[in-house]
């Protein structure tokens, strides 16, 4: 797939599918404005036939030597309509079989919306085949954007939408992959196999779990055949003078344990490592994206698996920050690799933590597969990231975290347990994840929700790849805000 940018006339570029995006009345059109006037005619009289309000979704052909698409975006350009748009191509460019596109933009054509359909169309041109005996061929496309103008961030906007993209498809491969072949150990070789591109890997194994006395990870990790492990990512410019940490759950199969899951739930768990992906997507763009933040990302890692040596309801796991952990539900297992790799990623000071799981399945009853639960300690941070994420239609839904809730956790027998009286999990699992930040600004992603798509615009069914663009557009407005001076020590 190769975009090219392009400031000549609509039809001195040469293409076999035109598609114009249109917003509000087609006469007041600018990209139609500019069309020479036959053709111009012949579009208005055609729109009024068929009656084309340019209602979201609404397509107006016209069969010109070239044929000509325009397509309706509502009253005026909006992110999702963009997105939309970028669908729209990849799916009449397949269904035509037509290898060359223009979009005519024209004046409508600035930077943010270049950004968004480039990466837009990127996201709708993915397809899974590793595993089928016959492929379906995905046939070459070239895409060129007829822009009213064009400048330097025009072309940058290109580069971070190719740099956001890819992340996220890396996501939408790791997350996919069956479980048999997507183990704890591969897991840390996919991180292994981004590092000296900018960015520096270390994977701990069983033994370095030990030493390192991460008694949660390796809790949860016991009963399989597959080692568990921690893997550390960091992201080091040199003029870095902010610290994030980005923690992913990476539970590349949750069977639940001896508290084992039902035939149904259980379909769908080679994805439980989809916060990893997150980590290790966003962490892969952030060389071609060249903010000056200093991002670690943490990963704990394991498969949770029944058998002789697996872990017991009622056991206790002594987690890296010396807390006790009652474990009396063995399928509540993510907060567990969660809480060794918060409470590392806690000790090194970061300014915040951002975790990325897909903790809890309820978080899709209460908000279907669209939107995902945020919760924190800091109202700024989980603000910025909620207006983040929709800059790049992902949306995202606040959750309380409940004082009255945090008594559920109390044990018995150890420091904390690990569910609570069975009402307002997400808000539990949250509160449970709180006793491992140390204190820091911490935000907590619970995406079982959105983690597969349905093959909404530019999601094809399968992993969504949903949280990589999100924490990518937070770090760039974090970036750009200017950094409090700390008062002389
Ligand atoms: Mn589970
Ligand atoms: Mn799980």
């Amino acid at each position: 797939m190769s975009l090219t940018l392009s400031t000549n006339p609509l039809r001195r570029i040469a293409s076999d599918l035109i598609v114009i995006p249109v917003f509000g009345a087609l006469a007041d059109s600018a990209v139609v404005d500019g069309l020479d006037a036959a053709f111009r005619h012949a579009a208005l009289a055609e729109a009024k036939r068929r009656r084309f309000t340019a209602a979201r979704g609404q397509e107006l052909w016209l069969h010109a030597d070239t044929p000509v698409l325009f397509l309706g975006g509502g009253t005026r350009p909006t992110v999702p309509a963009w997105y939309d748009l970028a669908d729209a191509v990849v799916r009449q460019a397949a269904r035509l079989h037509t290898p060359r596109v223009t979009l005519g933009l024209g004046p409508l054509g600035d930077p943010d919306a270049i950004g968004v359909i480039a990466e837009g169309i990127a996201l709708a041109r993915y397809s899974f085949s590793k595993y089928r005996s016959r492929a379906p061929k995905i046939e070459p496309l070239a895409v060129t954007l007829a822009v009213a103008e064009l400048s330097a961030p025009h072309r940058n906007a290109v580069q971070i939408a190719a740099a956001r993209a890819d992340g996220t498809l890396l996501a939408r491969d790791l997350a996919n992959t069956p479980a048999a072949d997507l183990a704890p150990m591969d897991l840390a070789r996919a991180a292994r196999a981004l590092a000296g591109k900018g960015l520096r890997v270390r994977v701990h194994d069983r033994a370095a779990l030990r030493r390192l006395r991460m008694g949660a990870i390796l809790g949860v990790g016991q009963g399989s055949a597959q080692p568990p492990c921690f893997i550390e990512l960091a992201y080091t410019p040199r003029r870095a003078r902010r610290r994030v940490a980005l923690v992913g759950k990476g539970i590349t199969f949750d069977s639940g344990g001896l508290s084992l899951k039902n035939a149904d739930s259980m379909q769908a768990q080679k994805r439980d490592m989809a916060g990893a992906a997150v980590v290790l997507g966003a962490m892969s763009a952030l060389p071609a994206l060249g903010l000056p933040i200093d991002v670690r990302g943490y990963i704990g890692s394991a498969e949770n698996m029944p058998s002789g040596t697996a872990i017991r309801p009622g056991d206790v796991l002594r987690a890296y920050n010396g807390t006790t952990i009652e474990v009396l539900n063995t399928d509540a297992e993510g907060r567990l690799v969660l809480a060794d790799a918060l409470s590392y990623a806690a000790r090194q000071q970061p300014d915040c933590i951002i975790d990325f799981a897909t903790l809890t399945a309820v978080v899709r009853t209460a908000l279907g597969p669209r939107c995902a639960a945020i919760m924190g300690s800091e109202r700024r941070l989980v603000g910025e990231l909620i207006a983040s994420a929709a800059d790049v239609n992902e949306m995202l839904w606040e959750f309380p975290l409940i004082e009255e809730y945090r008594r559920d956790i109390d044990s018995r027998v150890a420091d904390l347990k690990n569910v609570g009286e069975g009402h307002s999990g997400t808000i539990v699992a949250a509160l449970f994840l709180r006793e491992f930040v140390g204190g820091l600004p911490w935000a907590h992603i619970d995406f079982s929700s959105t983690v597969m798509s349905d093959g909404f615009a530019c999601h094809p069914r399968g992993a969504s790849g949903y949280g990589v663009r999100t924490v990518l557009r937070w770090l760039e407005r974090f970036a750009a805000q200017p950094v409090a001076r700390s008062a002389p020590k």
